[in-house]
């Protein structure tokens, strides 16, 4: 069990990109995990009303129980609804529940509707007695307004690439929707990471996909890919992370590796969100 570097200052990370099925939870749980397991303090919330994050970390999401809507919507604060990861115990977890699918239209009209998420994590965050060295946001794949405060509540986003044919197809929407957000509503945002994922070293289309996103996003492209792999897909199903489930598998080594880069860029990140407030 080796440690990570420490980022200096919290790192707030959004985990984004409209399309779905590209590996966005599955990255989110394990990246979380990784960086946990490695003693990083982390808190995940999970902002899709399918809640399948809050499921791989076993935390209970039926409807009607105390969730990021709650948080949302002003009734609770993160600490009220939060619990621990069942393997992790530096690992918290805002859950998501199917109540949240109608949240979007319910705060659609109240003024601070893209705040909503980010008032709700400073309080958080200002709290002393609960050091976060990474908060880890779970998107839905769309841009709606559950991502848009996701957004906002964010520093860095981290877009999930999926080795596949139209891979890159979708993130022009994306960086379009970002820059919006960046000239307006959360100047400091950065992209920070790009990932390919389920990449399949057999065959050319994979090496192709990465070659291309490395060509456009040298600086922030990770050099770890993360393999497709059928523990990684069967996990959930045991309301586990795939770097618990499997703990030695191909894609668990990757994933923690893709961990262990991230908190090795971290002060590389804290610069560049540093350069982008500062307008550069
Ligand atoms: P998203 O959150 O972007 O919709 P998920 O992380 O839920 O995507 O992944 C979509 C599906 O692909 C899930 O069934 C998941 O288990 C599977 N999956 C994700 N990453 C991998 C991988 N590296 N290898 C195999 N299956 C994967
Ligand atoms: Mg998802």
């Amino acid at each position: 069990n080796s440690t990570y570097p420490k980022p200096s200052q919290t790192r707030v990370i959004a985990v984004a990109n409209q399309k779905g099925g590209v590996g966005k939870t599955t990255s989110v749980v394990n990246i979380s995990a990784a960086l946990a397991d490695a003693g990083a303090h982390v808190l995940v919330i999970d902002l899709d009303p399918q809640g399948n994050a809050s499921t791989a970390f076993g935390i209970e999401h039926a409807s009607g129980s105390d969730s990021v809507y709650d948080v949302l919507e002003g009734r609770k604060a993160i600490a009220e609804v939060k619990s621990t990861a069942v393997d992790f115990p530096s690992l918290d977890v805002v859950p998501s529940t199917i109540d949240l699918s109608g949240a979007e239209l319910e705060i659609a009209n109240l003024s601070k509707r893209t705040y909503l998420l980010k008032d709700a994590l400073d309080a958080a965050l200002a709290d002393n007695n609960e050091h976060y060295d990474y908060v880890i946001i779970d998107c839905a794949p769309s841009l709606g307004l559950l991502v848009l405060n996701a957004l906002c509540a964010a520093h860095e986003v981290m877009i999930p690439i999926q080795a596949e044919y139209y891979a890159l197809e979708g993130l022009g929407q994306l960086l379009k929707t970002i820059g919006l957000v960046q000239s307006s509503l959360n100047k400091d945002l950065i992209v920070s990471t790009m990932m390919v994922t389920m990449f399949d070293k057999r065959t050319i289309l994979s090496q192709e996909v990465y070659d291309e996103v490395q060509r456009h996003y040298p600086s922030i492209l990770l050099k770890t890919t993360i393999p497709r792999s059928i523990k990684i897909a069967e996990a959930p199903s045991f309301n586990k992370a795939a770097i618990s489930y499997d703990a030695n598998g191909n894609g668990s080594v990757a994933y923690r590796e893709a961990a262990l880069e991230i908190a090795q860029r971290s002060e590389e990140v804290l610069r560049m969100i540093d350069a982008q407030k500062k307008g550069k």
